[in-house]
């Protein structure tokens, strides 16, 4: 259902003008992944607009896991997530990983798994762009407009944009983390909760290489070498690969662990398949020969151990101590990469402010918030598409049982 307001303007010589302003049904704040989910589910009986900064949709789908976007992962639990565990478990059990599955194969996306567990589109993020596209026929879709602020009077929400004023019944809040400027990302999420009295912690950078101190300089010196290893952080273990970088440490494994760290020590396991006393045993080469790792970083590692690469024959007990710190080389890195290399962002929207059902605010009737906005964020590996998903599905459903 439609509404319209007229409003009477008393302009220059008292002329009076009558204006049509209309009031969406519901208003969508940001057409990213979870707007798009969002849209695609309303009921198409509503008028429903979605108003984003950028000249097209999705930009951050588009150019997500190498433009094949990282839709969701063979496992997912409320576990991969930082955030409150029993309102996430509710979300993702009312829009599970097999639903997004469904929904995808019901409009002709079947996704690919690499790695054994990580879903991609099979050629192009454009395959689910493209679903949203076909879904949204029934949205006005307004682009180029930047979101300024968000009042409420009487029931309705007055939405100021650089393109004029917006008004609406419902809106749904879908602006993201503010990560990656230049594909619109804002934090204009958080002020709009603010202005309302909505608690939100301020958002960090999350998923991101992490910079190292003066004692771990060594690390940059290998820049472009990777290995498997485990990372051991805030009581968590995360298996991956780590990518030794120009500004520190990078690859899955650091930008999994970088959600779980804020400061102090982590500990990395260098070799994580394999027992370094095992491997020197009854060996008559030298120690970094028989380190399965490349040459150049075997000795690296070494130099950081204080261990001086002699035969495994020779090796002391004293040395053998050292060696051991290959599987737990603890130290606390010095930051992270910033925002501007930040794949998503923690922090967001408090949870304990949301209905867990529903995603609307416990104490402004008819604003949702849903998408990175919200303080709940995935490891790397597609778990923040499929929060995006999930809480955009869960949220057109509410409305639509308004
Ligand atoms: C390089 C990169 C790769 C990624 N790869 C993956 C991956 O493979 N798998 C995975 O699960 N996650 C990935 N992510 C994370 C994922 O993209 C986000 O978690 C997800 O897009 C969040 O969805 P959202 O709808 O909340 O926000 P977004 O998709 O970011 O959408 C928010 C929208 O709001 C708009 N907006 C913001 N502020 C304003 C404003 N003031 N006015 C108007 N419009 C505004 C933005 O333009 C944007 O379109 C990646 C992120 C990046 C940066």
């Amino acid at each position: 259902m439609s509404y319209k307001i007229y409003f009477r303007i008393i302009a220059k010589g008292a002329i009076k003008y009558n204006f049509i302003m209309k009031i969406y049904d519901v208003l969508i704040l940001g057409a990213g992944a979870s707007g798009l989910m969002c849209a695609s589910n309303l009921d198409k009986k509503l008028s429903i607009a979605a108003v984003d900064i950028n000249s097209k949709i999705a930009q951050k789908l588009k150019i997500s896991g190498g433009s094949k976007c990282n839709i969701t992962n063979v496992h997912v639990s409320q576990n991969n997530y930082c955030g409150d565990s029993e309102f996430i478990a509710n979300i993702l059990d009312n829009f599970s990983k097999d639903d997004l599955l469904n929904y995808l194969h019901v409009n002709g996306v079947e996704p690919v798994i690499r790695k054994e567990r990580y879903y991609f589109c099979k050629d192009s993020s454009d395959e689910i762009i493209n679903i949203f596209k076909n879904n949204t026929r029934h949205v006005e879709i307004l682009l180029c407009r930047d979101i300024l602020e968000v009042k409420k009077s009487d029931d309705i929400f007055e939405v100021k944009t650089s393109k004029g004023v917006l008004m609406a019944r419902n809106v749904v809040v879908a602006t993201g983390g503010k990560s990656y400027k230049e594909l619109g990302a804002s934090d204009i999420g958080l002020e709009i909760a603010k202005s309302f009295g909505i608690k939100a912690k301020e958002f960090t950078p999350a998923l991101v290489g992490l910079t190292v101190q003066k004692e771990q300089f060594w690390m940059k010196e290998l820049s472009g070498l990777s290995c498997p290893v485990t990372i051991k952080v805030d009581g968590r273990i995360l298996k991956e690969e780590l990518l030794f970088a120009h500004k520190g440490i990078s690859g899955p494994a650091v930008l999994s662990a970088s959600l779980y760290w804020q400061k102090g020590n982590i500990t990395i396991d260098f070799l994580p398949e394999s027992n370094i006393l095992e491997l020197i045993k009854g060996s008559k080469k030298q120690l970094s020969s028989v380190i399965p790792l490349p040459k150049r970083l075997s000795k690296a590692i070494l130099e950081a151990l204080h261990v001086e690469d002699v035969e495994c024959k020779k090796v002391t007990g004293e040395i053998r101590e050292k060696l051991q710190k290959i599987h737990s080389y603890e130290f606390a890195p010095a930051g992270n990469f910033g925002f501007s290399k930040a794949e998503v962002c923690r922090g967001g929207v408090l949870t304990e402010e949301l209905n867990q059902y529903t995603l609307e605010a416990l104490d402004v009737k008819n604003l949702y918030f849903i998408g990175e906005v919200v303080d709940v964020t995935g490891e790397l590996g597609g778990y923040n598409f499929q929060w995006a998903f999930s809480s955009g599905y869960v949220c057109a459903k509410a409305i639509n049982n308004q």
